[in-house]
């Protein structure tokens, strides 16, 4: 390619790319993902990750798609005008969303083509707000930050120096920044291993936000969709701009390639599914770029993707106990879960009780001096403590949980 052809190609990219921003598309994943891409080693990073979500995937055996898998929630309000500050019942409705798109449970599912039926996902995933802070202490998991400025860039939103919020351990809670974004950006939910982990979650416009105004983006599907992402997924057209040749993919089986994302569009109830790369597109998936009131389902591959994704990349979210009673509806009552594990702060031991029983926590050294010790007696419904490890020296521990007549021993891993 000469050179002037080269210039007139990054010019052309340039412009696409321009264009894209301003029309405020629904998500910066992919300009997000390119920018990462500069750095020499994340493609490298990103193969080792396919390599193990493939590899989860493939083991199918360890996926317990019957199970349910909870994601304790913190949601970061930025605020500079009140109409930015949301009420926690736009954010609990916001929630209720999530989760009924993730279950199957919108109510407009009804609107999937018959074509598309078979494939639809009932994904064992479910979010709770989370009721305890990363210091163990109860709490509403929502955090309100004034701001001094108009909107936020994405590297201040992230951290408390530069006008955000810091994140709760990433590790125990998915993120969830609500923000002015300015006119540029309306959502970004981090890859794994996209991001650095103070700034692993997702982000999201105050505008986009739950029920709302916009003239797209209204029933609360963008969070749906870059938790999509957080949870592994990419688009239809794969991770990149274009797609006009029909080369990209997004690593799910069941989900066709398509070379449009129909942005700014709404296509049900045309008499022919609109098509592209030689098949039907699934216009009406949630990882597109269609207009929330044509969104509407996730498929089965990518139901399995985002499980493997969830036990492979992000397990620790679902030993962090911090979803309690008030926000499950069905808590599996007698399970003991104890993490992180390995931590290097606190340890979190949680229970939903069926009666009321005695707890007791023993942590004994690998030389079997006991180095823990606490019982509570008539424990009711819920049980959680806070093991502060942070003087232990580093090493394998033992904890044994007695509740009631169960008894749990695990090994813990000090870092
Ligand atoms: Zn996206
Ligand atoms: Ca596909």
């Amino acid at each position: 390619m000469r050179l002037s052809q080269k210039r007139n190609l990054a010019l052309l990219i340039f412009l696409n790319l321009a264009l894209i921003i301003s029309a405020q598309q629904r998500c910066s994943f992919d300009e997000q993902w390119l920018q990462k891409k500069q750095q020499p080693s994340f493609q490298s990073r990103i193969n080792t990750i396919e390599d193990r979500i493939q590899r989860q995937i493939n083991t199918q055996t360890n996926l317990d798609v019957r199970n349910s898998y909870q994601i304790p929630v913190v949601f970061h309000v930025l605020w500079n005008t009140e109409k930015e500050n949301l009420t926690d019942e736009v954010i609990a409705t916001q929630l209720d969303i999530l989760n009924q798109d993730f279950a199957g449970q919108n109510s407009d599912l009804s609107l999937v083509p018959n074509s598309f039926r078979p494939l639809i996902a009932a994904a064992n995933i479910e979010f709770c707000m989370a009721s305890m802070d990363p210091s163990g202490e109860p709490a509403v998991g929502i955090t309100r930050t004034r701001t001094f400025v108009d909107s936020l860039s994405l590297n201040q939103v992230y951290y408390s120096s530069g006008e955000g919020q810091d994140a709760w351990n990433t590790q125990q809670y998915l993120n969830i920044w609500i923000a002015n974004l300015g006119n540029n950006l309306v959502g970004f939910g981090s890859y794994p291993g996209q991001n650095i982990a103070a700034e692993d979650g997702v982000v999201i416009d105050y505008r986009v936000f739950g029920l709302n105004n916009h003239p797209r983006l209204n029933l609360g599907r963008t969070l749906t969709h870059e938790v999509g992402h957080y949870l592994g997924l990419f688009h239809p057209w794969g991770a990149g701009l274009f797609n006009s040749d029909c080369d990209g993919d997004d690593q799910v089986v069941d989900t066709p390639i398509q070379s449009t994302t129909y942005s700014g569009q709404c296509p049900d109830g045309l008499a022919t599914i609109p098509q592209s790369c030689g098949s039907l597109d699934m216009y009406m998936n949630f990882m597109n770029y269609t207009n929330d009131a044509c969104l509407h389902m996730f498929t089965k591959g990518q139901q399995l993707r985002m499980l493997a994704t969830l036990l492979e990349m992000r397990p620790s979210l679902l030993n962090a106990a911090a979803c309690l009673e008030v926000n499950q509806p069905n808590p599996q009552k007698g399970v003991i879960k104890i993490g992180p594990n390995p931590t290097s702060g606190s340890l979190y031991v949680s229970s939903f009780l069926n009666e009321s029983s005695v707890v007791r926590l023993e942590v004994f050294n690998l030389k079997g001096q006991i180095i823990y010790l606490s019982q509570q007696d008539e424990v009711e419904q819920f049980f959680s403590q806070a093991i502060n490890t942070t003087s232990w020296s580093t090493g394998t521990y033992i904890i044994r949980v007695e509740l009631g007549n169960q008894t749990l021993v695990r090994k813990i891993l000090k870092y």
